[in-house]
């Protein structure tokens, strides 16, 4: 009996070590390739990441599958000769699932040497900056996830009205506090604001759900049970994208909340002996004691600032491919975004990359060899050397070197990266001014 029973443990754990390794080798090969890449295009974490301690990690693989963020052979972490590494940094958003299923504790999610970064804002435990009266919330204080950047929004706002109650209510042109952005963290301290009664503003520059409303359609948020102010508790482990944006909308709509949509900040600056800041949009300007940045660290989307770049039928990002059927497509840019947006797009468009350089670079093998196919086999059309020099309803015009042509035109998706939010932190002298 005895003997039965060790045959049967041992034929266990050799199955285990079989699953783990056959998944490892799976893992590993490809994610070198992305290794690679990551080193060559310097790619850092954007917030909290893994830290892997090599000595005590067994390479089972456990982390790699529980990441929500790996997706076939797609993941931030992989093993890449014999380690375990962060091989797709930009991927991660931080959700410490790959801690909690490590059996070893090899996996601590930190912010690892980003703590040092100089775009790292110093922080009090009421998340104000080194500028006395500026707040940080959400993301861009190094801690990621919707919850945690809901959280973040609500105590901040709970400690301004604190500090608002036991100042003079004094001039009737200034706000409580101007809120930049509305994200998950911003669209919390906004309902926040109007819960404590407090005089608020607050200014977007896109649209209501930040980052979430850009990601894919249908995309389920892995979260932990979330409260909303004047919502309530949202008790969901996982919650679809949609339906969050809808109850965001609700209360939007419900509260009639003072928000400027389509605006963008372009600078803070402290007035009259800084008895309040000055917060200057593309098109207005708002006096106010407090000022909460919940800006993000994604960046905004950076335009090619030509004619007509304003209609309609420019987009900066791809949501919903399936939207998108015999149309004549124009997709700018030549890094991974652009590459699977225009192969995916091509499926069923007349797809045309343009790419102002003459080649590709930094660009993942797995999306070369897509776009290589994808013009070999006539779908997508490649113009490289070419810039887009006007938009109209029905056409855009395009320089490719010298020569200008005018080509028909559905839609256009400039994917040329983004403008991160740093430059506004250091004119405020919240951050270093060391570029980095
Ligand atoms: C692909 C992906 C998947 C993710 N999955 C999950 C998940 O499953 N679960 C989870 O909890 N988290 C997830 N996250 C992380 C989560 O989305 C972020 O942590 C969260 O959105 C941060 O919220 P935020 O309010 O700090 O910033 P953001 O959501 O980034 O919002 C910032 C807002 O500020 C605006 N803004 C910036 N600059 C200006 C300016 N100058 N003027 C006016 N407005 C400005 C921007 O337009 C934007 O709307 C994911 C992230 C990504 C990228
Ligand atoms: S922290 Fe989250 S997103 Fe990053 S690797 Fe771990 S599980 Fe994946």
């Amino acid at each position: 009996m005895t003997w039965l029973l060790i045959v049967i443990a041992i034929l266990v754990i050799v199955s285990f070590l079989l699953y783990n390794f056959a998944s490892m080798g799976m893992i590993g090969k490809k994610s070198s390739e992305a290794y690679k890449n990551s080193l060559k295009n310097q790619i850092k974490p954007l917030t909290r990441h893994p830290v892997i301690d090599h000595s005590i990690c067994i390479l089972c693989g456990s982390c790699i599958r529980a990441c929500p963020e790996t997706h076939g052979d797609d993941s931030p972490l992989g093993i890449v000769d014999g380690r375990l590494l962060l091989v797709n940094p930009a991927k991660c958003v931080g959700h410490a699932q790959c801690e909690m299923q490590c059996p070893t504790g090899a996996m601590t999610v930190t912010l690892g040497e980003l703590a040092a970064d100089p775009n790292m804002p110093v922080l009090t435990k009421n998340n104000e900056t080194i500028v006395p009266g500026i707040f940080i919330a959400g993301e861009l204080s190094g801690v990621p996830l919707v919850k945690n950047a809901i959280d973040q929004g609500n105590e901040v706002i709970k400690y301004i009205a604190l500090k608002a109650s036991a100042e003079e209510s004094g001039d009737s042109e200034i706000f409580d506090v101007v809120i930049v952005g509305l994200g998950p963290s911003g669209l919390s301290a906004t309902l926040s604001a109007h819960e404590h009664k407090l005089k608020y503003v607050t200014i977007e520059q896109r649209a209501i759900g930040g980052t979430v409303s850009n990601y894919p359609k249908q995309k389920m948020i892995m979260t932990s049970p979330i409260n909303l102010p004047l919502y309530g508790t949202i008790k969901k482990s996982e919650i679809q994208k949609e339906e969050l944006i809808d109850i965001w909308n609700s209360m939007v709509k419900k509260y009639n909340l003072n928000l400027h949509v389509g605006e963008k900040v372009e600078s803070i600056f402290s007035e009259a002996n800084g008895k309040y800041f000055n917060v200057s949009t593309n098109t207005a300007a708002f006096k106010t004691k407090n000022v909460i940045l919940c800006l993000g660290r994604r960046g905004t989307p950076r335009k090619l600032g030509i004619k007509g770049e304003e209609l309609l039928k420019v987009t900066y990002g791809l949501i919903d491919p399936d939207a998108y059927q015999k149309k004549k497509i124009i997709v700018v840019g030549g890094g991974d975004s652009a590459i699977e947006a225009a192969v995916v797009l091509s499926k069923n468009n007349e797809v045309i990359l343009s790419y102002r350089k003459d080649s590709f670079f930094r660009v993942k093998d797995k999306n070369m060899r897509a776009i290589k196919n994808a013009e070999e086999n006539g779908s997508i059309k490649i113009m490289l050397n070419s810039e887009l020099t006007e938009i109209t309803e029905k056409n855009v015009s395009i320089k490719i070197n010298e020569d200008l042509s005018v080509v028909e035109n559905d839609y256009v998706f400039v994917l040329i990266g983004g403008e991160p939010p740093f430059p506004l932190l250091r004119s405020m002298g919240i951050i270093k001014d060391t570029e980095k």
